[in-house]
């Protein structure tokens, strides 16, 4: 059995060798995050990917991402280290019930999230990601409801934030679901100092308990830049992660120990060294659901 040190230097070599690079999510174990070239939030993988010069990309992530990097990269052959990695929230949707739901509000605008398969995006009409979800909705034309997909509780955060009429669809993320105030009430009262930050997928209780709802990307930049040195961070714990090494002396506290994905972590290193050597899984998407979900994601840039 080859060890980590030899799977590693395999892994490089064929990266130098084929114009590879490996892009993670920042909810990845912390192995796959550091034998990324880049880690990040889904958005910024897509943009990384569009500025890199490489010819291959692995894409350590769940399939909607790798979808979206092949949709804004289509030059590039975009490979899913791990083939069932799928997002249930994701699929909490489809094209058929999309369909339907925009026939029950005549009229309303679809804002998907970026968390959605390439053909419910080409059935869209703009994309957000959970740092720029305000702004995209308040740049939608005034007076028009917006059918706020897939994700509930996000599209709460947003109906709370904002003036619009937002129309949620009834998906939700398992893992931002089973994080309970209970354990932040207790982690609270014992950390008086510390920062609580929350994503926007967590339920309404849960965001109550927070002094900021960011993104994973924002809250990377987030504790950069603050002075606290104690934050619980109320999202999937792989985030812990990169926060602790990319900032060493402060403390971050998982408001759940059990926040985590196991669709996120069906990729390992064993994974990438295979999906770089065979070319595997490769994303290919039909050149019309393509073109459409390309113009939602482009809308949302604007
Ligand atoms: Fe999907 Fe939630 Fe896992 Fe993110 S953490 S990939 S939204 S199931």
């Amino acid at each position: 059995m080859i060890n980590k040190k030899e799977l590693i230097s395999s892994i490089n070599r064929l990266k130098s060798k084929k114009n590879a690079i490996i892009l993670a999510h920042n909810f990845q174990s912390e192995e796959v995050q550091d034998a990324a070239d880049f880690v990040g939030d889904s958005l910024e993988l897509s943009q990384r990917a569009m500025k890199s010069k490489a010819a291959m990309i692995v894409v350590c992530g769940v399939r909607f991402m790798a979808e979206t990097i092949k949709i804004l990269s289509p030059e590039k052959k975009i490979l899913l280290a791990d083939k069932n990695s799928s997002c249930p929230l994701a699929e909490m949707i489809n094209v058929g019930q999309l369909k339907d739901f925009k026939k029950d509000h005549p009229g309303a605008v679809v804002a998907c999230y970026i968390n959605s398969p390439a053909e419910i995006k080409a059935s869209s009409d703009i994309c957000l990601s959970s740092s720029n979800a305000l702004k995209v909705i308040e740049g939608i034309e005034k007076n028009k409801p917006i059918l706020c997909i897939p994700d509930k509780y996000l599209a709460g955060f947003i109906k709370k934030m904002t003036q619009r009429e937002i129309v949620p669809w009834n998906g939700y993320c398992p893992v931002h679901v089973s994080i309970s105030p209970k354990n932040m009430i207790a982690l609270k009262k014992e950390h008086l100092d510390a920062d609580v930050l929350v994503h926007p997928q967590c339920t309404p209780d849960v965001i109550a308990l927070s002094d900021r709802v960011l993104g994973t990307g924002q809250m990377v930049r987030y504790v950069k830049d603050s002075k606290k040195d104690t934050f619980i961070i109320a999202t999937e714990i792989g985030i812990n992660y990169r926060l602790k090494k990319e900032n060493p002396q402060k403390t971050f506290l998982p408001a759940s120990k059990n926040a985590i994905c196991k669709n996120m972590r069906l990729v390992t290193l064993e994974k990438i060294f295979h999906s770089l050597r065979l070319e595997t899984f490769q994303i290919d998407l039909k050149p019309e659901i393509m073109k459409q979900a390309r113009a939602c994601l482009q809308r949302m840039e604007r």
